[in-house]
C-alpha cells in the first residue's frame, strides 16, 4: 500500500508536524477542519510508493479539530533547511502548482473562468479554448575559476549574512543559456568567459526557476561589479572560502566541485 501524504497551504506556509529535528506531513486531514475546501484537494502524485494530495486554503487559517496533535506552519526555505519525510522537490512542484492554480482562475486571452485540466498539469478555457500551463523561468547559474581561485560574489540580498556565492540570473526571451551565461556574468561582474560546461540542474521553487548550473574559465577583465545585483566580488583560494550557501543549494554543489578541481590541479 502506497503512503499518502497531503500537503497543505494555509497563509503561504506548509503545514507540518514537527518531532525534534523531523517534520512529517499529515497522513491524512482527519484532524483539521477542512471539509469545506475537500472538494478543492488536488491529487498532485501516485506510485507504487506515493500518493501524494494537495490542498490550497490560500489565505484561510488552518483550524484543528482538537489540540492532541499541534500542527505548524512552516515557510519552504525552513523545510529546505530541516528535513522531511518526503522528498523536497513534490513539495516544490505542490507550491508551484499551487501558485499556478490561484493565478491562472481566469483566461488571460478572453478573461473567461477557466477548469483544471484533469489529466495534465494546465487549465483550460472552454470559451476560447486558449490552455496554460504551470511557468518555469530558466535560471542560469555559473562557477568562475581561473586555474587557481573562484570567483565569488556578494548580492544584495546578502549583506547581512555576508554570503559569497556564484552569479545566477535569468534567461531573456529569444537567448541560448550560453549566451545568458555571457551576458549575466558581463553585467554583474564585468569580466569575459570561456569553456563553459554544463554541470546539472535544480528546479527552485523561490517562485518558479529551473536553475540550470554551468562551470566557466575565466578569460580575460577586471572584476567590476554593477553595484545593483552584486556589491561585492572577488577570486577566492578553495582552502580559504567565504561564508557560502548551504549544502542543498546547487549553487553550493557548483563551488564544491570547483573547487575540489583547483585543488587537485594544484
Ligand atoms: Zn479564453
Amino acid at each position: 500500500m502506497p503512503n499518502t501524504y497531503w500537503i497543505i497551504f494555509s497563509q503561504n506556509k506548509l503545514c507540518i508536524f514537527q518531532h525534534q529535528d523531523q517534520y512529517h506531513l499529515p497522513d491524512s486531514i482527519e484532524e483539521f477542519d477542512l471539509q469545506e475546501y475537500t472538494e478543492n484537494a488536488v491529487l498532485l502524485h501516485q506510485d507504487d510508493k506515493h500518493v501524494i494530495q494537495l490542498l490550497d486554503l490560500q489565505h484561510a487559517a488552518l483550524e484543528t479539530v482538537d489540540n492532541e496533535h499541534q500542527h505548524r506552519l512552516v515557510t519552504l526555505r525552513e523545510v529546505l533547511l530541516g528535513s522531511i519525510n518526503l522528498d523536497f522537490q513534490h513539495i516544490a512542484r505542490a507550491w508551484q502548482y499551487a501558485q499556478f492554480l490561484r493565478t491562472h482562475q481566469y483566461c488571460g486571452q478572453c478573461g473567461a473562468s477557466t477548469r483544471q485540466v484533469q489529466w495534465e498539469m494546465a487549465c483550460q478555457c472552454d470559451v476560447c479554448q486558449h490552455r496554460t500551463y504551470p511557468r518555469v523561468s530558466p535560471c542560469i547559474i555559473v562557477a568562475i575559476h581561473n586555474g587557481k581561485q573562484i570567483l565569488l560574489a556578494q548580492g544584495n540580498r546578502h549583506t547581512q549574512t555576508q554570503m559569497y556565492s556564484t552569479l545566477a540570473g535569468f534567461v531573456e526571451s529569444g537567448e541560448s543559456l550560453e549566451q545568458a551565461v555571457h551576458r549575466e556574468v558581463a553585467e554583474e561582474v564585468g569580466v569575459k568567459l570561456k569553456n563553459i560546461q554544463y554541470f546539472g540542474s535544480q528546479p527552485w521553487p523561490f517562485p518558479h526557476s529551473l536553475m540550470m548550473g554551468f562551470t566557466a574559465e575565466y578569460a580575460g577583465g577586471d572584476i567590476v561589479v554593477d553595484g545593483k545585483e552584486i556589491l561585492h566580488a572577488d577570486w577566492f583560494d578553495p582552502e580559504a572560502l567565504p561564508h557560502i550557501p548551504p549544502s542543498i543549494s546547487i549553487a553550493r554543489d557548483l563551488i564544491d566541485y570547483t573547487c575540489e578541481q583547483l585543488i587537485q590541479k594544484s
